[in-house]
């Protein structure tokens, strides 16, 4: 399975967010919680129009699962999924309204601060992650996708198993290094008091599972 390579553009935010030393890497949760939560409106608001498609509400849920043995943090939702041309078009290209906002802006000032100001999306994983896999199962479809990276090099899309639709980003929580400590983020309080911190109007449950404590 061919590596593609991220675009140019993309690939500097993304060098950016892998080197960040930025201190608010907790704005990761944010950022994902987000666009769980979107995905999960897209199915809300879709259900209002189609007939079809009835929107119970105990059904939809975004769930964080810790797995310290593995240090491997788990972000799984029911919202609408993405096809396999989605995850392509969507998560290798920058061309979204936050990031875009944040290229932008940082032609003319320093990162730092931005950061904080606009949502830098789905890579500011890479902030605290050293790989991310997304798999993913759209609304409507049977096949599901999953789309790999471990950074600048690029991504590989490949066909995946996933019973229920909506997506599962499973990070791989960096190692500690002698200046920086990642642990935190597989701790049950602190993603708690992230998520209290920036996600309190998020409409959906957040559910927490833990395991290999
Ligand atoms: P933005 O949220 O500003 O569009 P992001 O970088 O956060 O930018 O996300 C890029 C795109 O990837 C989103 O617009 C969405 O189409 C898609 N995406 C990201 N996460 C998910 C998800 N959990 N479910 C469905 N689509 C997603
Ligand atoms: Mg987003």
């Amino acid at each position: 399975m061919a590596k593609k390579e991220f675009q140019a553009e993309s690939k500097r935010l993304l060098d950016m967010m892998i080197n960040s030393i930025y201190t608010q890497r907790e704005i990761f949760l944010r950022e994902l919680i987000s666009n769980s939560s979107d995905a999960i409106d897209k199915i809300y608001y879709k259900a209002l129009t189609d007939d079809t498609l009835v929107f119970n509400k105990e059904d939809y849920y975004i769930k964080l699962t810790i797995d310290k043995e593995n240090r491997t943090l788990t972000l799984t939702d029911t919202g609408i999924g993405m096809t396999q041309e989605e995850l392509e078009n969507n998560l290798g290209v920058i061309a979204k309204s936050g990031s875009l906002a944040f290229k932008k802006e940082n032609e003319a000032k320093d990162g730092h601060n931005i950061i904080g100001q606009f949502g830098v999306g789905f890579y500011s994983a890479f902030m605290v992650a050293d790989k991310l896999t997304v798999t993913s199962k759209t609304l409507g479809s049977d096949e599901a996708w999953k789309w790999e990276s471990e950074g600048a090099d690029g991504y590989t899309i490949s066909p995946a198993e996933k019973d229920s639709v909506g997506t599962e980003i499973v990070l791989t929580i960096k190692e500690n290094t002698e200046e920086d400590s990642y642990d935190e983020f597989l701790e049950e309080y602190r993603l708690r008091s992230i998520i209290k911190k920036y996600s309190d109007f998020i409409r959906y449950p957040i559910k927490m599972d833990v395991t290999g404590q």
